[in-house]
């Protein structure tokens, strides 16, 4: 089982020419569905065929009924404290290029407590691997990997977006850390005397990343994505078993993208499934599903939605 904390929005979505400037008026095309990072991760996770407890808070509105009927169809324990304050939501503008200007309001994701968190130990101690984001308070997300820790369970950070909160004490008790490039870099400064480019990242020599990874978790390992030219991976050297490498790159698999949007969470939930799955795969096999699922992911449109069902998964 792998237990995913984290935040559920209602994504409002418009499709325009160019992104508003200020002042300005557009019009768009205009769709809305699920999202937030911790629901798009829960939903990877479930159709990549874990057993999946999603942790969350959500208000008492029609989000918070959209998220029960989607977690329903896809077998995912909904496990959600219940808020005054509104459902999460983004508002998107996506202009003619894909890039994209987002809001969030945090709403109920805001006002995830500790607390309930607690209440849920006795899914967390008994998962394999609990995942979370940082599109909830910092204080939730290390009672639950904290908790995970004094279990044995294998803990996952997805320290997204780049500009949340974080802090030295919650990277302490990851055991794996899934940074994108910008993401990978607003760590580094701000929590080590170190520092790259986002930019310069994906061509970064590999004994200098490495580095830059053991400076930022000499604990655990750290996988940074890199979109279309995969993911590199740093362990820490004196856990190594047999012959794996202390770092390496895993390609990224080559589709007809459509969509990128999620990529990332299709990464982490597939990760978090293959991590709990288990068997005698070594690190890179469960990272190489990772990065096919993602792939996979960018055929279709939209986040949550655009998980593919593997045959394994099992919805309700
Ligand atoms: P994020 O969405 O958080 O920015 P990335 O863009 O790094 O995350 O994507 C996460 C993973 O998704 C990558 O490591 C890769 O495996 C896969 N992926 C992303 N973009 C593509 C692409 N264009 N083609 C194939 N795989 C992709």
């Amino acid at each position: 089982r792998v237990v995913v904390v984290g935040s559920f929005n209602v994504d409002h979505v418009w499709q325009c020419d160019a992104l508003p400037r200020p002042g300005e008026t557009r019009i768009g095309q205009y769709r809305t569905g699920p999202g937030g990072k911790g629901f798009n991760q829960a939903t990877a996770c479930a159709r990549s065929g874990a057993a999946t407890v999603f942790v969350c808070a959500l208000g008492e509105d029609e989000g918070a009924n959209l998220a029960r009927s989607l977690a329903a169809a896809d077998g995912i324990d909904l496990r959600t404290e219940p808020s005054e304050e509104p459902t999460g939501t983004a508002g998107i503008y996506v202009d003619r290029e894909g890039r994209n200007s987002i809001v969030i309001g945090a709403g109920a994701n805001g006002a995830l407590t500790p607390d309930f968190v607690a209440r849920q130990g006795e899914a967390i101690v008994g998962s394999r691997i609990v995942l979370a984001q940082l599109e909830s308070p910092v204080d939730s997300v290390l009672e639950a990997m904290r908790l995970a820790r004094s279990a044995g369970v294998r803990t996952v950070l997805n320290p997204a977006p780049a500009n949340a909160e974080s802090s030295r004490e919650l990277l302490a008790v990851a055991d794996i850390l899934t940074p994108n490039e910008s993401e990978f870099a607003a760590l580094l400064a701000r929590h080590s005397g170190e520092r790259i480019d986002a930019a310069e990242v994906a061509a970064a020599d590999e004994a200098r990343l490495h580095r830059l990874c053991r400076v930022l978790l000499p604990r655990g390992t750290v996988v940074i994505t890199l979109g279309a030219a995969g993911a590199f991976v740093s362990h820490r050297e004196d856990k190594c078993r047999g012959d794996e490498l202390p770092y390496y790159r895993v390609p990224a698999y080559e589709v007809a993208v459509v969509d990128t949007t999620g990529a990332g969470d299709a990464f982490n939930g597939a990760l978090a499934t293959s991590l709990a799955l288990g068997g005698e795969r070594v690190f890179a096999d469960h990272v190489r599903f990772a990065s096919h699922y993602a792939a996979l992911s960018t055929e279709h449109e939209g986040a949550a939605e655009a998980m593919p069902r593997l045959p394994s998964s099992r919805p309700a």
